[in-house]
């Protein structure tokens, strides 16, 4: 099967309110190509050097996620074009995203990552975490950042119900938070949760955004 192939493929199952983010990690800016010749523009990464060498290399209309852990020295790299950030996981990464955006007069869009799984290597906020953080003064007070929904993954594992479990605890929590009044820097509409092993239940759990690597452009 050709990228092109598994693209259209995936996309065509996919339920018209789910977004894909092909991720590209690893992969080659011809096999990245292939994807946007067969019309796909959401690409994610998880380093950021080599997504600002990737879009360095490719066309200007491409929407580039960060989807990995992200250290606070490096935001500055991807600061100009990055479209949106899916693993928020602290204050002060937050702080750190909310004074680049500042410097270049933008509001960048993120998710929080949220702890779901039952391994302890995986990052993310508690839920404890996540509220206090949403609550804080600092929070409040940025104007360059905004925060439009969660983003989670689950345990690695071949065992459905956990898996279903964690997804709907995530989207249990994103639906509480979707009760509390929006605000300009507070718009939540977003749940990042799905890869390639796990994408069907994660939609079947209320997922908006998938993001699928192996399954598009093969194993890494
Ligand atoms: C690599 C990665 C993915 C995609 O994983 P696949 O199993 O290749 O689909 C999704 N999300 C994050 C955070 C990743 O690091």
């Amino acid at each position: 099967m050709s990228i092109q192939n598994n693209l259209l493929e995936i996309k065509a199952s996919l339920p018209p309110h789910v977004t894909l983010v092909a991720v590209s990690k690893t992969k080659p800016v011809p096999d990245l190509m292939e994807a946007y010749s067969a019309g796909q523009r959401i690409f994610g990464e998880n380093k950021v050097q080599e997504m600002v060498e990737k879009w360095e290399q490719m066309p200007k209309d491409i929407q580039w996620h960060m989807i990995g852990h992200l250290q606070s020295n490096k935001v500055k790299y991807m600061v100009p074009f990055v479209s949106l950030i899916h693993g928020v996981d602290s204050l002060k990464l937050l702080t750190e995203i909310n004074r680049q955006a500042k410097r270049y007069r933008k509001v960048i869009n993120c998710l929080l990552q949220v702890h779901i799984a039952e391994e302890d290597t995986k990052f993310g906020l508690s839920e404890a975490e996540l509220n206090e953080l949403l609550d804080s003064e600092e929070f409040r007070q940025m104007e360059n950042i905004c925060i439009t929904g969660l983003m989670g993954m689950a345990t690695f594992t071949d065992d459905e119900v956990q898996i279903k479990k964690e997804f709907t605890h995530l989207k249990a929590i994103f639906d509480r938070l979707s009760e509390q009044p929006q605000t300009l820097n507070y718009k939540p509409q977003t749940i990042s949760m799905g890869m390639s092993g796990d994408y069907p239940i994660a939609i079947d759990c209320g997922s908006t955004m998938v993001r699928i690597g192996s399954s598009i452009f093969g194993g890494r």
